[in-house]
């Protein structure tokens, strides 16, 4: 059963995920430390809208400060690990006015991995790029690049892989998925994932961006969903724009963010366009949630999941965030 809300945004705004899994035990002050990084990438976006800027300048504000915090696994730090031990980052963001994407695989070494899938939509001709070529169009436009791929891993990222390992040699997780309570206490950090923003500016501009370091104990060279248009994140200022999380190859397979548009472009509300497409996914053996803003400036969210990471900021800079 999938839980959904919707809201009013006004004249602009902005939603983000934190991705959606298992609800962590915290102490009040590590909730709070989750808190404050949602609530600062919610202000660093708003701020954006508010002073007239495109929906892609605030998601691109938005998900940096998602991508540089250790709490969440995207960009550099917080970055879950795959099968060799390594961080490879997926991201991926679309423009709803002329419908252009630009999606990174498979990245090595660049603390936000959003702003190279930017430059794949507004530089190059290919939507794609995997990691020699991404990291090839990053260094030629000043991103860095570091030389040591292993420079963004955490310590907890390295026993999560172990862990995960111990559970099945070859199966990947994500990144919330928990055996027992106990392991869940242990490990705060399991519980965090992939991020996502979606945003209206004054214009009725819709942009989406999702980023993300992808699955646990991940093969070589998997893709998810989060790069891919159509599957992890979607705009279109026709219909709404939506940023996914959760098992990677079902809303792959499901198309879920292109499904989630077009459910929503017959005359059905946000709510059951968004339950359709969970029902989707849900077809192909995952989980997760997704959040959206409408062309009719209704932003909401849906997960079934137990809990996910989310938060808005509304046109009267009214903001909301939770963690479970
Ligand atoms: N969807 C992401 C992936 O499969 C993982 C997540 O959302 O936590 O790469």
């Amino acid at each position: 059963m999938s839980k959904i809300e919707c809201f009013e945004i006004g004249e602009f705004g902005l939603l983000i995920h934190g991705g959606a899994g298992a609800p962590a035990q915290m102490t009040s002050s590590q909730s709070r430390k989750f808190h404050e990084v949602l609530e600062n990438s919610l202000k660093a976006g708003w701020a954006e809208l508010k002073q007239g800027a495109k929906a892609i300048d605030a998601v691109m504000k938005a998900v940096a400060v998602l991508e540089e915090s250790p709490l969440f696994n995207a960009g550099g730090p917080g970055a879950v690990l795959n099968s060799q031990g390594c961080i490879r980052t997926d991201a991926g963001v679309m423009r709803g006015e002329d419908l252009k994407a630009g999606g990174v695989t498979d990245l090595r070494g660049v603390l936000h991995p959003s702003q190279v899938a930017r430059l794949i939509l507004e530089k190059s001709s290919a939507v794609l790029l995997t990691s020699e070529g991404a990291e090839k169009l990053a260094r030629e436009n000043g991103i860095e690049v570091h030389e040591d791929e292993n420079a963004f891993i955490i310590e907890s990222r390295r026993t999560q892989l172990a862990r995960a390992k111990a559970r099945s040699s070859d199966g990947m997780s994500t990144d919330h998925d928990s055996e027992t309570e106990e392991d869940e206490a242990q490990n705060l950090r399991d519980k965090i994932g992939t991020v996502g923003v979606v945003a209206i500016d004054k214009n009725s501009n819709l942009c989406a961006v999702t980023s993300t370091g992808g699955r646990v104990n991940k093969p070589i060279g998997r893709v998810g969903d989060s790069p891919i248009p159509g599957a992890g994140y979607w705009a279109d200022n026709e219909s709404l724009s939506c940023s996914a999380t959760g098992v990677g190859e079902a809303f792959l397979m499901a198309a879920a963010a292109k499904h989630l548009a077009q459910a929503y472009s017959r005359p059905v509300t946000i709510e059951t366009a968004l339950s359709n497409t969970l029902r989707e996914v849900e077809r192909f053996h995952g989980d997760g949630g997704f959040i959206c803003i409408t062309k009719e400036r209704i932003g909401a969210w849906a997960y079934n999941t137990p809990a996910m990471y989310r938060g808005y900021m509304d046109s009267k800079g009214e903001m909301k965030t939770f963690i479970v």
